[in-house]
């Protein structure tokens, strides 16, 4: 790589079997290139163990322990007493996640099911008084309606895919609006503008690795050195310094999670 970021990921999924065959190798290659944090967001219950086990192994991993919504049927309140203690054993989990709605698979468990286990997680994170990491697909209006329950609560819509109008909402709220790949792609308006309108400190950077890789590798298995075509690219559309945008997305992620890294 030419161009050395100091980067932090503030979402990936590291424990994905996709990494099974190299993850050491990625992790030193990732360090070579400024990568000098990762935030790996839980996804399944399982998902959970590994998450905590990542930042036990790894020094430049931290950790946001939760249910997505595609599993929110295995979330228990045994589990979520389970999930509560990981969390206060280990300050490296700075985050309560990945947590949401996704109503686009059909299979996914019915929203019912989706929306107690989101609240159910957003009262822990109230709590224990921690920042979510919010994913949010096709579901914006019933995302919006939870988030409003509990004002006390903060965090970033991760992958964000609303609109500007809906940026400024979650904004308001107290979140920030994570960007991924996704605002490289070539047909990617949307989020194009979303990174036009919404102020610079409100913004977090993030892979989603495995998926999501930027251009010009989409495509591929993401990594979070790739996260330097994000900054390159958000630099571009607001047209200002990327180094400096590069300080300022860490500040941000840092002000989130309230620790200096
Ligand atoms: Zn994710």
């Amino acid at each position: 790589m030419e161009k050395k970021y100091r980067i932090f990921d503030t979402h990936a999924h590291y424990d994905s079997e996709d990494y099974d065959i190299d993850r050491n190798e990625v992790f030193k290659e990732l360090k070579e290139n400024g990568v000098i944090g990762i935030l790996n967001c839980a996804s399944s219950y399982d998902s959970v163990k590994l998450t905590d086990e990542l930042t036990k192994k790894y020094d430049f991993i931290y950790g946001a322990l939760g249910v997505h919504p595609e599993n929110a049927d295995e979330l228990t309140d045994e589990r979520l007493e389970i999930i509560k203690e990981m969390i206060k054993a280990n300050d490296k989990i700075v985050a309560v996640g990945e947590i949401g709605l996704d109503y686009y698979w059909e299979e996914n468990p019915s929203r019912e099911i989706q929306k107690n286990a989101l609240r159910a997680q957003m009262n822990l994170a109230k709590e224990l008084k921690m920042p979510v990491v919010i994913h949010d697909r096709d579901a914006h209006k019933d995302t919006l309606d939870i988030l409003k329950e509990f004002p006390e609560v903060n965090g970033v819509v991760h992958c964000f895919s609303g609109s500007v109008e809906f940026a400024k909402e979650c904004i308001k709220l107290g979140y920030y609006i994570g960007f991924t790949g996704v605002v490289t792609f070539k047909n990617s308006r949307k989020i194009v503008e979303v990174a036009k309108e919404i102020p610079v400190d409100r913004m977090l950077v993030e892979t989603d690795a495995p998926f999501m890789a930027p251009v010009p590798n989409r495509g591929k298995r993401n990594r979070s050195d790739y996260i330097k075509e994000i900054i390159e690219k958000i630099a571009e559309i607001r047209s200002i310094n990327p180094d400096e945008l590069n300080i300022q997305l860490n500040t941000n992620f840092f002000n989130l999670i309230k620790k200096d890294i």
